[in-house]
């Protein structure tokens, strides 16, 4: 058969007209993309065989090789997969079904058509495209392929401009091989996207397809120095080419070992390097799911807050894996933004290597997978405060503000977040001087309390001091130290609990809830009423500085105290608010 001339698709010139214009700076994840495609391949295949052995030929080591060469400024790609024969490799690498590609496009359109300053490079940059990202560095690719079990190769050519040919060809081996003349800008000495350097094609797979579950091999050149039979180096000798094939990837992910197979030892070993930590993990979740949605995640959380937790620049978010292949190293769209200290990775067959981040939010997949994932760590957190109390207040101490922020923060976000963290929360307490919780907390409640009294201060010591202390202390009424700025948002936004609503011991009227204090009231109202020119006076004479003056029942040594309104903000609140002015 002679070389035929065919034109692309017009979808797929427009998608190859933007891979090569596109001035889209991550043109290396070409490579993850080839060697995904490989993957899938060497999969098919090795399925088919399940049921037609002969299909193998004979050839059952199922690798993928890269060639770089220096003097043809070539890479090829290799596999020994299912291959594809003349009709398919027309209609998988010349026109558009997949699904991903076509959203992509539409998406794009959608988003020019509403937004005239969105670029093609803000688009693609969220994508992984496929084949086609081979053209961002080659300016010509060839592909030859044979589909195992058939006898006939093809050979497919194309300048990535609006046309390609096939013609016939022989190949030996069954499978797929990927020919890219690259530009020339990713070649030579001078540039860091050198692909036909064998430094850089490792540095990706291991960045990109470590996990691929077949090896990825190369030709690996060095340099030796001749020794004699004795061992010792020539003198005066020059250097010898070496050349020997080395396997790139690790292949097995840790994460799809069996849980008893892997020890402590491999999980702190691959959180320390996958995730860039000096320190072993405080905990790690290892999940596996099946059912609506499988995958396996695998999550740590870190021994110390990293100093930047709160800061704008820290990224939160787990790594994503499709079938082992990396997608996207910070996805958002899983963990609610309390858990953002929590590091990890979700690897799942039903999540597609061709997503944008803005398809992903919406993805079904993706929602079931963070409610899981969510359920599980606060499971595991819950018991922790039940039955290991100190490991508890150790996360409690590093990462407690967090969870705090989530309960403030869910007055904004609606959703049921304080409902459920109160139960996680824990606060310093005049008993014991010990951390409690809201539940310890009622449960050593008398009976006639009807309310959890809170103060807020800088520190322990302040409070303490606190006129309004004083009282409450004789009355051995249990009160919380809200020291951390923001565990007085943190109240506000709980507003009660199990029925109990806050009362803060400077704020408002103070209502200890006893019969004792109904009768104080009382007298407190008699002696309001006695003295109220007194106190009209020193409101006079104040003038703006303070609201209202009052005569209170919350005195007990001090002549006079200051207290908040019941509505407005309060002291420490208002404290925060201006610190965060200066
Ligand atoms: P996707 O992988 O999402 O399907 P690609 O653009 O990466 O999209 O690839 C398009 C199609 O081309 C694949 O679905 C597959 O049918 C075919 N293909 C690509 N590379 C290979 C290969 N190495 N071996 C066999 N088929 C391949
Ligand atoms: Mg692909």
């Amino acid at each position: 058969m002679a070389k035929e001339q065919h034109e692309f698709q017009a979808e797929t010139k427009q998608l190859l007209d933007l891979m090569v214009h596109s001035i889209y700076t991550n043109h290396e994840i070409f490579l993850r993309e080839l060697i995904s495609n490989a993957s899938d391949a060497i999969d098919k295949v090795h399925f088919e065989a399940l049921t037609n052995r002969d299909l193998l030929e004979g050839d059952e080591s199922y690798e993928i090789f890269l060639v770089p060469d220096k003097e043809s400024h070539t890479l090829t790609i290799s596999d020994n997969g299912i291959g594809m024969n003349l009709e398919e490799v027309i209609e998988n690498i010349g026109t558009i079904a997949k699904s991903g590609t076509k959203a992509f496009l539409e998406k794009l359109k959608e988003a020019k058509e509403s937004d005239a300053s969105v670029s093609d490079k803000d688009m693609i940059g969220q994508f992984g495209v496929g084949f086609y990202s081979a053209f961002m560095v080659a300016d010509r690719v060839v592909i030859t392929t044979r589909k195992a079990g058939e006898k006939q190769a093809v050979r497919w050519e194309s300048d990535g401009s609006g046309s390609f040919t096939t013609e016939e060809c022989e190949k030996e081996k069954r499978g797929t091989s990927i020919t890219l003349f690259l530009g020339k800008d990713f070649y030579g000495d001078s540039t860091e996207e050198n692909y036909e350097d064998q430094y850089t094609l490792e540095r990706l797979v291991k960045k990109y397809s470590d996990y691929v579950r077949y090896p990825i091999k190369m030709n690996w050149e060095s340099e030796e120095m001749p020794r004699d039979k004795d061992g010792k180096i020539i003198p005066d000798s020059k250097p010898e080419k070496k050349v020997e094939i080395r396997t790139l990837n690790s292949m097995q992910p840790l994460w799809t070992k069996g849980k008893s197979d892997i020890t402590q030892d491999e999980y702190n070993e691959f959180y320390k390097n996958q995730f860039h930590d000096w320190e072993n993990p405080m905990e790690i979740f290892h999940v596996n799911a099946e059912g609506a949605v499988e995958f396996t995640a695998l999550m740590f959380i870190p021994e110390n807050a990293p100093f930047n937790l709160y800061h704008a620049d820290f990224e939160p978010g787990l790594q994503l894996y499709s079938r082992h292949v990396f997608i996207m190293d910070k996805c958002k769209d899983l963990l609610p933004d309390y858990l953002r200290f929590v590091k990890g990775l979700v690897d799942s067959p039903d999540l597609s290597l061709n997503i944008s981040r803005e398809l992903l939010q919406q993805s079904r997949e993706l929602k079931v997978i963070g409610k899981n994932l969510e359920k599980t760590i606060l499971k595991t957190l819950a018991k922790q405060l039940e039955k290991e109390r100190e490991k508890y207040e150790k996360f409690w101490a590093q990462f407690g503000k967090s969870l705090k922020i989530g309960v403030y923060g869910s007055i904004y976000s609606g959703g049921d977040t304080k409902d459920k963290l109160k139960d996680l929360l824990l606060f310093e307490t005049s008993k014991e001087g010990k951390l409690t919780s809201l539940k310890e907390y009622k449960e050593r409640m008398p009976e006639s309390q009807k309310k959890i009294f809170y103060a807020t201060g800088k520190d322990k010591a302040i409070i303490d001091e606190l006129p309004q202390m004083e009282l409450l202390r004789e009355k051995g009424l249990e009160v919380l130290y809200l020291t951390d700025p923001v565990d007085e948002f943190c109240i506000e936004a709980l507003h009660e609990y199990d029925g109990k609503e806050f009362q803060s011991i400077s704020r408002g009227e103070l209502d200890l809830g006893d019969a004792e204090s109904e009768q104080e009231k009382k007298e407190t109202e008699n002696i309001a009423k006695e003295n109220g020119d007194l106190m009209k006076d020193i409101k006079e004479a104040l003038g703006d500085k303070v609201g209202e003056v009052k005569v209170s029942s919350r005195l007990k040594s001090s002549a006079v105290c200051l207290v908040a309104s019941a509505e407005g903000p309060s002291l420490s609140m208002e404290q925060t608010f201006s610190d965060m002015d200066n």
